[in-house]
């Protein structure tokens, strides 16, 4: 059974329930008791897009020191007149955005990891093996960004759900404003 952690805004006593309770078990405050996230739930999620933004570093850092590598940095540099210190510029601010778990950052690093292995993979006939090298930096970063976006729409589903369930007619029964009034 999974459980999940509460701690009570009142008198700070932490629980581990199945599900959210109105009533605080030792202080028996009403509607206190708040969901929170363990910290081994927190550091998985951290993990996830910490490998995805150390894999857009790696991918930038490859770019930089094997022009021949299919990387995107290197199409772009070769097919637009834009400076190549602004392309290593906006492939590090993603790998920052991704870092701080921004909604733009992972959306930009999943569709750029797509776009990344894609244009790795079709390179691999020409380039060989050391096509390989930015196909799986690419993949492993939309991997992660992902996973991490994956995981916080699960977090946010949750806590909807917990919100919902304050609202609900078996919750409003004992220890409602209307059943205190009825007391
Ligand atoms: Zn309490």
């Amino acid at each position: 059974m999974e459980r999940h952690r509460f701690v009570c805004s009142e008198c700070g006593a932490e629980y581990y329930l199945q599900a959210w309770k109105a009533v605080c078990p030792n202080c028996q405050s009403e509607y206190t008791l708040t969901l929170v996230e363990t910290p081994r739930e927190g550091r998985k999620i951290f993990t996830a897009r910490e490998y995805g933004a150390l894999l857009i570093i790696g991918y930038t850092l490859l770019s930089f020191f094997l022009p021949s590598t299919p990387t995107l940095i290197n199409l772009i540099t070769s097919l637009m007149p834009i400076p190549e210190v602004a392309i290593y510029f906006l492939f590090l601010l993603l790998a920052l955005f991704l870092f701080l778990g921004t909604t733009g950052g992972v959306w930009a690093a999943m569709v750029i990891g797509v776009i990344g292995a894609a244009y790795g993979a079709a390179s691999i006939p020409v380039n060989g093996l050391t096509a390989t090298i930015p196909t799986a930096l690419a993949s492993l970063w939309f991997v992660g960004a992902l996973l991490f976006h994956r995981h916080s729409q699960a977090i946010r589903a949750h806590q909807e759900k917990m919100e919902d369930a304050r609202n609900m007619p078996e919750y409003s029964g004992w220890g409602s404003e209307k059943s205190r009034e009825q007391r």
